[in-house]
């Protein structure tokens, strides 16, 4: 079904901290702040925090997180003209419409631990090196890469459930994969046969 016919059917955002997610046998149910929401089918796709709502649902993913550094250098605008990767720092500098990017890096350092200055610092650092003309970067930021053992995502229904459907674990390439991953799940959702074999993407292969 489109999403204009689930919002005029009364279909509706809630946006707030999932918890408490239960699988009955009429339902799932997750709470929400005060209110405690049921659907008959529920898509757990919530990147790097998903592996607490699956084993809420009864499945242990070996599910972690690889940390990711972001630097913007807005006098380096027009200075390259296609991403550049500087392999042997393990980042990407890529045009943007507000500068010149450079983001990447791997931190095994879990959701908890704040900000590593070192990391940017080393962005920082590099970029000054390559690309003089760049001038200084002016703003920073960490990310949660929601990352799998063998770099495959997980994609389909709960060997528990075929009420909860998993949808997370796409490491460095969840936004190159969002769209495909949202046909698997509308199609799961639906009961259609997905146009690919899921059996490399189920939550159980390890
Ligand atoms: C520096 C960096 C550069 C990257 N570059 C690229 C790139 O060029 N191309 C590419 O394809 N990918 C790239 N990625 C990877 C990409 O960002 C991730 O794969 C992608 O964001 C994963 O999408 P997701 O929706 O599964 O998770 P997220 O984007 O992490 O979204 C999960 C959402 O769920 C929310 N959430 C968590 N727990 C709960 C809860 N209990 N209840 C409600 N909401 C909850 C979170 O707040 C978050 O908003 C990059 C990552 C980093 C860090």
């Amino acid at each position: 079904m489109a999403a204009q016919a689930i919002f005029a059917r009364g279909g509706h955002f809630v946006k707030g901290e999932a918890k408490d997610l239960n699988v009955g046998e009429r339902s799932v149910t997750v709470r929400v702040g005060e209110k405690t929401h049921a659907a008959d089918r529920m898509v757990i796709a919530a990147g790097a925090w998903s592996r607490t709502l699956a084993k809420q649902a009864g499945d242990r993913v070996r599910l972690d997180t690889e940390r990711g550094y972001h630097v913007l250098f807005p006098q380096g605008h027009g200075l390259l003209t296609r991403p550049v990767c500087y392999t042997e720092y393990g980042f990407y500098m890529t045009p943007m419409a507000d500068g010149l990017r450079a983001a990447g890096t791997v931190e095994l350092g879990g959701l908890k631990a704040p900000l590593n200055k070192k990391r940017t610092e080393m962005i920082r650092n590099a970029v000054r090196t390559l690309m003089p003309a760049a001038g200084e970067g002016t703003s920073e930021w960490m990310g949660f890469r929601p990352s799998m053992p063998d770099s495959l995502p997980v994609i389909g229904r709960s060997p528990r459930s075929d009420r909860v459907i998993h949808a997370f674990g796409h490491g460095h390439l969840g936004l190159t994969m969002a769209g495909i991953t949202g046909q698997l799940v509308s199609d799961l959702i639906a009961y259609r046969t997905p146009g690919l074999d899921l059996l490399p993407f189920r939550s159980d292969r390890f």
